[in-house]
């Protein structure tokens, strides 16, 4: 296992719209189990491939445990949410191709999401609360998209210093 380079907002691999996984083979085993690791070591719950420069449709989500839930270690191989509740959280979040930035997104509060794990098998499961925003935020990146584009422009406009920086940096930390 190896943890991975996590590009940051302003490359292009995290702008584009990934790929379907046709075939579950080693390498994406590897791939996932080189995700879990990167998510870990940089202290996230999610990861999207695109995230460590793959452009294939895969997420994975680790939560910590905590009162009322327990902890969940997943990877999610061509999710797709198939149902979103009308009902809106608005939550924090940050991402880890983002560094620094923290900001409230207002999302669904429950979704249904259909993946294949990394033995092929499909499942359908309903996810709330942390699991249903993590969904959500490692969904969008597999489309190209990033929370920062899902606030309202006034309140990006307040971030157009950082996310500058983050670009700037990002450009020379990964050639
Ligand atoms: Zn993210």
């Amino acid at each position: 296992m190896a943890v991975r380079n996590i590009y940051w907002y302003g490359a292009d691999v995290l702008k584009n719209p990934c790929a379907e996984v046709t075939r579950i083979n080693d390498g994406i085993q590897t791939l996932i189990e080189d995700m879990f690791e990167t998510m870990r070591a940089a202290d996230g719950v999610g990861l999207a491939a695109n995230q460590v420069g793959v452009s294939k449709r895969i997420i994975v989500i680790g939560m910590p445990g905590g009162e009322k839930r327990k902890a969940l270690k997943i990877a999610m191989i061509n999710p797709k949410i198939l149902t979103r509740s009308e009902t809106l959280a608005t939550e924090e979040e940050g991402c880890l191709s983002v560094p620094g930035v923290r900001t409230e997104v207002i999302r669904p509060d429950i979704v249904s999401v259909r993946f294949l794990d990394i033995d092929g098998n499909e499942h359908t499961i309903e996810a709330d609360d942390m699991l249903a925003r993590i969904v959500q935020h490692e969904t969008d990146h597999l489309d190209g998209i990033l929370f920062v584009e899902r606030i309202p422009t006034e309140v990006k406009k307040t971030l157009t210093l950082e996310l500058k920086r983050i670009k700037r940096e990002g450009r020379t930390r990964i050639l």
